[in-house]
């Protein structure tokens, strides 16, 4: 059996505990490897070596780490086949998925590369009489991301490539459900240049991120994961004086208004619902049906939710894979259950779905719900999985209710043909990520990403300009050079005469 071991100083580390994970492939069901989880001891060995990094890779003029940041980005896109394989074997998503996942972090990496640009600081000449004052941004030092399984190279590439192009140290503790990603992009990560001991992955469980938190050389922590374990990181790091952001689960609603076009509606949902086996914090889960379009938005969804083609992410035919783990699939059936019992009408039941050659794997056909009310569980919990539900709504405003008293505020969209109600729609959403028309309104790397409400807990989103600002600190000079006047001692504050 593969051991995946962990990356800290350019080179594959043991570390000191015996304890492992198990990794599966869910196209199969059959366990790929086994994963080191890290003890209290092998984290504190990554970050004081992180530190040691730190002060060169600080200093080394931001052009020269773009030059790196370039390079990465050329290995990227050599090894897109191989990484893109990585993340289908462990995570089970189907290969173009999977691809333009790789791509999105892609993307992250390009606007890094103008980290030169981007570090300007700001300079006012005379802020008083030969005074000088100028603000500029400097890195924090070692910096921790935690991820979560469902986006194995992008999610941790919304991080570390904007910490380590704004010049600190990283360690990232990836998901041990399907570690392989990030280990591979830490040896591309050296391939391109980049010194040792700057970029640092430690595989590991609740005792790997425990030791992050209590950590005192770790400035700052990103994470990405479920609600309460967000949370949690959120209070601890806090508590530990650390900066932080954490963003959390999702309940995307998806308004279609009557007057929308029905057939990019209905598709915008089917890719957005299902893509992904619904393993994703932007898919949309509820559809909010308004006015009288329930009944034909139902019947053109139930056909296609019941014609889904679920297999292996490698089949080339498929456009669902499997759930990641049989734990994951079993909470997912157990949610479908619970709608049936909650009194949701089951349009689409895919919980009994086989796939022959594939027993084992852990795949569910596609779900589909109507009449859900927003009592019910399965309106209110995030499932994770390739069920939607139909809840209907009288009118426009009902709709924005129902989107602005749930607890989650990740992303939203709406279908309509009205401008006026878009525009309504995006000014009054209690919600971070807003499409207009748009299914999975995720932002390009220049802009950032982030909930609002329970799925985000910090101040800050993640990349974009909202990456440079969490991962440097800023600083402002106020300076002058006295020309041959000396002034008296000054006992009052100083201000503009
Ligand atoms: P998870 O919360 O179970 O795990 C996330 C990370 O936390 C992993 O690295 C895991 O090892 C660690 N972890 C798990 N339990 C822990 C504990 N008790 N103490 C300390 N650390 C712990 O999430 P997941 O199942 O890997 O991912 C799915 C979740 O992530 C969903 O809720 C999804 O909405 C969310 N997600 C959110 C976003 C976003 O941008 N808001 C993006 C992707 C995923």
């Amino acid at each position: 059996m593969k051991t995946i071991q962990h990356f800290v100083d350019g080179k594959t580390f043991s570390g000191n505990s015996n304890r492992t994970g198990k990794v599966y492939n869910p196209a199969t069901g059959d366990q790929s490897a086994e994963v080191k989880l890290a003890s209290t001891k092998d984290v504190n060995d990554a970050v004081a070596n992180a530190k040691k990094s730190f002060e060169e890779w600080s200093n080394k003029p931001p052009l020269q780490r773009a030059r790196i940041m370039f390079k990465f980005k050329e290995l990227i896109e050599k090894y897109s086949d191989e990484l893109t394989k990585i993340i289908v074997a462990e995570h089970g998503k189907v290969y173009e998925d999977a691809k333009g996942s790789l791509k999105r972090g892609l993307e992250v990496v390009e606007y890094a590369c103008g980290i030169p640009q981007l570090l300007k600081g700001e300079f006012t000449e005379n802020v008083g009489a030969n005074v000088d004052s100028w603000s500029m941004r400097q890195p924090l030092g070692v910096c921790a991301g935690i991820t979560p399984f469902n986006f194995p190279a992008m999610v941790p590439m919304w991080m570390f490539p904007m910490a380590i192009a704004c010049g600190n140290s990283f360690i990232l503790k990836p998901s041990e459900k399907d570690p392989s990603c990030s280990i591979r992009l830490a040896e591309l990560l050296k391939d391109a240049g980049l010194p040792d001991g700057v970029f640092n992955v430690v595989n590991g469980d609740k005792e790997s991120v425990d030791a992050i938190i209590n950590n005192k050389d770790i400035q700052a922590v990103s994470f990405v994961g479920s609600t309460p374990i967000a949370k949690y990181i959120y209070e601890n790091c806090a508590k530990n004086e650390k900066r932080v952001q954490a963003l959390g689960g999702a309940k995307n609603h998806c308004v279609v208004m009557p007057d929308c076009d029905l057939d990019q509606a209905v598709n915008g949902l089917m890719g957005a619902a299902y893509g992904s086996a619904g393993e994703r914090c932007m898919a949309q889960s509820v559809a909010v049906a308004v006015g009288g379009v329930g009944d034909k938005l139902v019947e053109l969804l139930s056909k296609k939710v019941e014609a889904l083609k679920v297999g292996p992410g490698m089949d080339k035919e498929s456009e669902m894979g499997p759930l990641v783990t049989k734990e994951h699939l079993e909470k997912v059936k157990g949610y479908v259950d619970i709608g049936v019992k909650e009194g949701a009408k089951l349009i689409v039941d895919g919980r009994n779905f086989k796939i022959q050659g594939y027993e084992k794997g852990f795949y569910i056909g596609g779900c589909l719900f109507d009449y859900v009310t927003k009592d019910m569980r399965i309106y209110k919990e995030e499932i994770f999985g390739p069920v939607l539900s139909v809840v209907r709504a009288k009118n426009f405003d009902e709709a924005l209710e129902l989107v602005n008293n749930h607890e989650f505020g990740n992303g939203v969209s709406i279908f309509t043909r009205d401008g006026d109600t878009g525009r309504t729609f995006y000014n009054k959403a209690k919600i971070g990520m807003v499409g207009i028309n748009i299914p999975i309104p995720v932002p390009m790397a220049f802009h950032s990403f982030g909930g609002w409400k329970r799925s985000l807990f910090g101040d800050q989103h993640m990349h974009g300009p909202e990456g440079v600002r969490f991962y440097t600190k800023l600083k402002t000079i106020t300076s002058r050079w006295p020309s041959g006047l000396r002034s008296d001692p000054e006992f009052v504050m100083p201000t503009m005469k």
